[in-house]
Protein backbone atom coordinates (compact mmCIF):
# COMPACT_ATOMS: atom_id res chain seq x y z
CA UNK A 1 0.00 0.00 0.00
CA UNK A 2 1.30 3.24 -0.71
CA UNK A 3 1.80 6.10 2.03
CA UNK A 4 -1.61 8.27 0.64
CA UNK A 5 -3.54 5.35 0.82
CA UNK A 6 -2.61 4.50 3.97
CA UNK A 7 -3.45 7.92 5.41
CA UNK A 8 -6.36 7.59 3.86
CA UNK A 9 -6.93 4.79 5.70
CA UNK A 10 -5.96 5.91 8.67
CA UNK A 11 -8.66 9.02 8.52
CA UNK A 12 -10.88 6.44 7.79
CA UNK A 13 -10.89 4.29 10.53
CA UNK A 14 -10.48 7.98 13.21
CA UNK A 15 -13.86 8.76 11.12
CA UNK A 16 -15.16 5.11 11.37
CA UNK A 17 -15.16 6.11 15.45
CA UNK A 18 -17.56 8.22 15.29
CA UNK A 19 -16.06 10.52 18.01
CA UNK A 20 -17.58 13.26 19.58
CA UNK A 21 -16.77 16.20 17.27
CA UNK A 22 -16.80 18.72 20.27
CA UNK A 23 -13.77 16.60 22.25
CA UNK A 24 -10.93 18.14 22.51
CA UNK A 25 -9.28 14.48 21.45
CA UNK A 26 -10.99 14.09 18.38
CA UNK A 27 -9.57 17.45 16.61
CA UNK A 28 -6.09 16.12 17.92
CA UNK A 29 -6.83 12.74 15.48
CA UNK A 30 -8.58 14.85 12.58
CA UNK A 31 -5.30 17.32 12.52
CA UNK A 32 -2.87 14.07 12.89
CA UNK A 33 -5.00 12.07 10.22
CA UNK A 34 -5.05 15.33 8.03
CA UNK A 35 -1.04 16.17 8.37
CA UNK A 36 -0.94 12.62 7.50
CA UNK A 37 -2.74 12.93 4.01
CA UNK A 38 -0.47 16.05 3.47
CA UNK A 39 3.05 14.26 4.03
CA UNK A 40 1.62 11.25 2.32
CA UNK A 41 1.31 13.61 -0.74
CA UNK A 42 5.12 15.70 -0.64
CA UNK A 43 6.91 12.39 -0.15
CA UNK A 44 4.91 11.47 -3.03
CA UNK A 45 5.95 14.44 -5.05
CA UNK A 46 9.48 14.64 -3.76
CA UNK A 47 10.09 11.04 -4.98
CA UNK A 48 8.51 12.27 -8.38
CA UNK A 49 11.27 14.78 -8.28
CA UNK A 50 14.30 12.03 -7.08
CA UNK A 51 13.39 10.48 -10.14
CA UNK A 52 13.15 12.92 -12.55
CA UNK A 53 16.83 14.22 -11.48
CA UNK A 54 17.82 10.77 -11.49
CA UNK A 55 16.81 10.50 -15.19
CA UNK A 56 18.68 13.64 -15.78
CA UNK A 57 21.48 12.50 -14.31
CA UNK A 58 21.74 9.27 -16.19
CA UNK A 59 21.55 11.72 -19.51
CA UNK A 60 24.52 13.61 -18.47
CA UNK A 61 26.19 10.84 -18.05
CA UNK A 62 25.56 9.13 -21.80
CA UNK A 63 26.37 13.04 -23.03
CA UNK A 64 29.45 13.15 -20.83
CA UNK A 65 30.51 9.41 -22.14
CA UNK A 66 29.76 10.80 -26.13
CA UNK A 67 32.24 13.72 -25.25
CA UNK A 68 34.92 11.15 -23.60
CA UNK A 69 34.92 9.25 -26.89
CA UNK A 70 35.27 12.16 -28.72
CA UNK A 71 38.38 13.27 -26.98
CA UNK A 72 39.83 9.97 -26.62
CA UNK A 73 39.41 9.16 -30.17
CA UNK A 74 40.80 12.48 -31.17
CA UNK A 75 44.43 11.22 -29.01
CA UNK A 76 44.33 7.36 -29.95
CA UNK A 77 43.26 7.46 -33.70
CA UNK A 78 45.22 10.47 -34.86
CA UNK A 79 48.37 10.39 -31.97
CA UNK A 80 49.22 13.53 -32.68
CA UNK A 81 50.12 16.27 -30.11
CA UNK A 82 48.04 19.55 -32.01
CA UNK A 83 49.86 21.70 -29.50
CA UNK A 84 53.26 21.12 -31.50
CA UNK A 85 51.53 21.97 -34.89
CA UNK A 86 52.60 25.44 -34.97
CA UNK A 87 56.67 24.28 -34.56
CA UNK A 88 58.18 24.61 -37.82
CA UNK A 89 61.08 22.49 -37.24
CA UNK A 90 61.50 18.86 -39.11
CA UNK A 91 60.19 17.20 -36.03
CA UNK A 92 56.98 19.26 -35.39
CA UNK A 93 54.48 16.91 -34.01
CA UNK A 94 54.99 14.05 -31.41
CA UNK A 95 52.60 11.14 -30.72
CA UNK A 96 52.13 8.43 -28.03
CA UNK A 97 52.97 5.04 -28.57
CA UNK A 98 49.66 3.22 -27.37
CA UNK A 99 51.87 -0.35 -26.49
CA UNK A 100 54.87 1.24 -24.33
CA UNK A 101 53.47 5.09 -23.90
CA UNK A 102 56.93 6.23 -25.33
CA UNK A 103 57.06 9.50 -26.59
CA UNK A 104 57.65 9.41 -30.61
CA UNK A 105 58.80 12.64 -32.56
CA UNK A 106 57.51 12.32 -36.02
CA UNK A 107 58.98 14.50 -39.23
CA UNK A 108 56.10 16.02 -41.55
CA UNK A 109 57.41 13.10 -44.23
CA UNK A 110 56.61 9.74 -41.48
CA UNK A 111 53.14 11.99 -41.16
CA UNK A 112 53.09 11.55 -44.94
CA UNK A 113 53.91 7.87 -44.96
CA UNK A 114 50.78 7.31 -42.63
CA UNK A 115 52.01 5.00 -40.65
CA UNK A 116 55.29 4.67 -38.40
CA UNK A 117 57.32 1.90 -36.39
CA UNK A 118 57.81 2.69 -32.50
CA UNK A 119 61.53 2.87 -31.87
CA UNK A 120 60.93 1.21 -28.45
CA UNK A 121 58.89 -1.72 -28.96
CA UNK A 122 58.51 -1.86 -32.61
CA UNK A 123 54.45 -1.32 -32.92
CA UNK A 124 53.77 0.29 -35.82
CA UNK A 125 51.31 3.20 -35.58
CA UNK A 126 49.13 4.37 -37.54
CA UNK A 127 47.24 7.49 -38.51
CA UNK A 128 45.46 9.75 -40.81
CA UNK A 129 47.31 12.72 -41.57
CA UNK A 130 45.42 15.55 -42.85
CA UNK A 131 47.79 18.76 -43.49
CA UNK A 132 44.77 20.70 -44.15
CA UNK A 133 43.44 19.83 -40.58
CA UNK A 134 46.75 20.78 -38.85
CA UNK A 135 47.31 24.04 -40.09
CA UNK A 136 44.39 25.34 -38.30
CA UNK A 137 44.95 26.12 -34.87
CA UNK A 138 41.89 23.55 -33.20
CA UNK A 139 41.27 20.43 -34.81
CA UNK A 140 38.09 20.11 -36.36
CA UNK A 141 35.82 17.70 -34.74
CA UNK A 142 33.04 16.38 -36.89
CA UNK A 143 29.55 17.11 -34.85
CA UNK A 144 28.59 13.83 -33.57
CA UNK A 145 24.99 14.69 -31.89
ZN1 LIG B 1 56.10 1.35 -28.44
Amino acid sequence: MKLSERAAYIKGLIDGLELDPKDKQTKVFRLIAELLGDMAEEIGELEQCYDDVCDQIDGIGEDLAGVEDIIYDEDYDGGIDYSKSGESSDLAYETTCPSCDTTISLSEASLNMGSIKCPNCGEVLEFDYDPDELDSDVPEQSAEE
